[in-house]
């Protein structure tokens, strides 16, 4: 495995301490690659280089349009290392090579694509028609907010790095940014193509190392301008802590407990595949899951076997074979996470339908991966803990409801509001349940499907701000107001200054 090294003001270099960290791969607890581990001291170099890249050097000078094309340049590199980079992602992660493949790295080429035509299109000065004033021309400039900060998950490593870079860079900020420890080689191996693309140094900068250091430094550190976080709400609230000290612009995108929800008009099949797909791709460890399928009583029994039969074909295994539905979850500790909940939903409700193990019949070189089964539990009450508490694994509750008004009930009554699922056979219905769910997505009629064009993220406890979409390129911006008086002398349109008798 190739050596990796921070990313700080142009240049590789190795932890100020000398320290590494070991990561990785989760199906066979084989090594994969020392890393090294940053710290505070790395932290305040790299956000000094991105103070000093954005103060005093060309990048937030230079047009959208020269931004764009570094970016496309980024894209190029990217698509010529792809095929490494999705092994990269599946080893270090666990998730599938097929998703690294079909999703991972083509979600970052299309974030910065994204970006880059957010940067060339989306105007920097707009003119504002007419005068609130006797007298006065007035118009917006969008400037770059400055030093932005990302710190990112372990579930999506490439393409959290990417929904970080990518907008600050096209929106002319430079940008430091911190991986989870578990998963940091796709954002060390970015940091490399990002090189290669020649960007001026400190504009971007990339650091592996522990959130209880390196992290709290880019929340915090006065010369930083913008915290963007991606992560569980309990440090999202930490988040917001630390970036109040100087009253940092922050963005956090938190945990979920999605509700999907299966209305009695619904083709049964399918909506019995929408649901296993929203809740057990990855493992289950996607922020939006549909982790509560709330389901109508009429249906309810047909629908629940037709679950359990499908949930038991999904192939649990090796994430580098083509034919395995869901890889090792990220960690051992993932793992137990997962058992603590399950332990907990035998209390609370009962056996599970189907799950509720790891696989046992895996081959020999897996036996010390972190692989749990799809595991079910049926006549779940919203008020049980694992119907309330994000889990982050392959673990679906299934609850029964009456009418819409109560799946739409059931549904809101959550901490989180990211995101949401309703299969209905009818569109105008699923609408009308739609609009009335708190929450910054929902899909009808499918589930998961993100695009950088559209904008993503939480209502209530999971989140403040969009990412992507046209929000998720303005929320990289400043808002200047410019008036003008165009009285160069005399003081006909000056009248106000008589307030003060002067
Ligand atoms: P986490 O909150 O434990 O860690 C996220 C990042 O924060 C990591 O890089 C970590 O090192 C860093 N960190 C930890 N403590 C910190 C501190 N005190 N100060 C600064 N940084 C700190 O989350 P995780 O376990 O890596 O990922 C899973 C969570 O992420 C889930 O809750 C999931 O819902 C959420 N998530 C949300 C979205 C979204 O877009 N809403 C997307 C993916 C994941």
């Amino acid at each position: 495995m190739a050596d990796y090294q921070l990313f700080i003001d142009g240049a590789f270099t190795d932890a100020a301490s000398g320290e590494t960290f070991a990561t990785y791969n989760p199906g066979t607890g084989q090594k994969l690659a020392d890393l090294p581990k940053a710290g505070r001291d790395d932290a305040i170099r790299a956000i000094e280089a991105a103070r000093k890249a954005f103060d005093e050097g060309p990048w937030p000078k230079m047009s959208g349009a020269e931004r764009a094309a570094k970016l496309r340049r980024i894209v190029e590199l990217i698509n010529q290392h792809s095929a490494e980079l999705a092994e990269l992602e599946a080893l270090d992660s666990g998730g599938t090579i097929l998703k690294a493949q079909m999703a991972d790295v083509p979600g970052a080429v299309s974030a910065f694509e994204w970006f880059a035509r957010m940067a060339e299109e989306r105007p920097d000065r707009v003119d504002l028609e007419g005068s609130p004033f006797p007298v006065s021309q007035n118009y917006i400039r969008y400037e770059p907010i400055g030093v932005c900060t990302g710190i990112i998950p372990w579930n999506f490593p490439l393409i959290m790095a990417a929904w970080k870079i990518a907008p600050a860079l096209a929106a002319g900020n430079t940008s430091v940014l911190k991986p989870a420890s578990l998963t940091s080689l796709s954002a060390l191996k970015l940091a490399q193509i990002i090189a290669e693309a020649d960007l001026p140094p400190g504009v971007v900068n990339i650091l592996a190392g522990p959130g209880g250091t390196v992290g709290e430094e880019l929340a915090s550190n006065p010369l930083v301008d913008k915290t963007a976080f991606t992560g569980s709400t309990e440090v999202g609230r930490r988040i917001m802590q630390l970036a109040s000290g100087t009253v940092k612009a922050v963005t956090l995108e938190l945990g979920g407990k999605s509700a999907n929800i299966v209305l009695d008009d619904a083709d049964l099949d399918l909506a019995a595949a929408g649901v296993l797909w929203g809740t057990f791709f990855h493992g289950g460890q996607v922020c939006e899951s549909g982790t509560r399928a709330l389901v109508q009583r009429g249906i309810y029994d047909e629908f629940v076997s037709l679950l359990v039969e499908k949930a038991n074909n999904i192939v649990v295994g090796d994430q580098m074979e083509m034919t395995t539905n869901i890889g090792p979850l990220v960690s051992r500790g993932q793992v137990e996470t997962v058992e603590r909940y399950v332990k907990l939903g035998r209390d609370e409700v009962g056996e599970p339908l189907c799950g509720g193990s790891a696989p046992e019949d895996l081959p020999d070189h897996l036996d010390k991966g972190a692989f749990y089964r799809p595991t079910i539990f049926a006549d779940v009450d919203n008020k049980a803990k694992i119907a309330q508490e994000e889990i982050f694994g392959p673990v679906l509750c299934v609850i029964p409801f009456d009418t819409d008004d109560e799946a739409v009930a059931i549904a809101n009554d959550s901490i989180y509001g990211l995101a949401g699922g309703v299969q209905s056979g009818n569109i105008e219905r699923a609408e009308a349940v739609a609009a009335r769910m708190r929450t910054g997505t929902v899909w009808i009629n499918d589930y998961h499907l993100i695009s950088p064009e559209r904008p993503f993220g939480g209502y209530k406890q999971s989140g403040i701000g969009r990412e992507l979409g046209t929000q998720g390129y303005d929320i990289y911006r400043q808002v200047k107001h410019v008036h003008i008086n165009p009285e160069t002398s005399g003081r006909d349109n000056h009248f106000h200054y008589g307030v003060l008798g002067v």
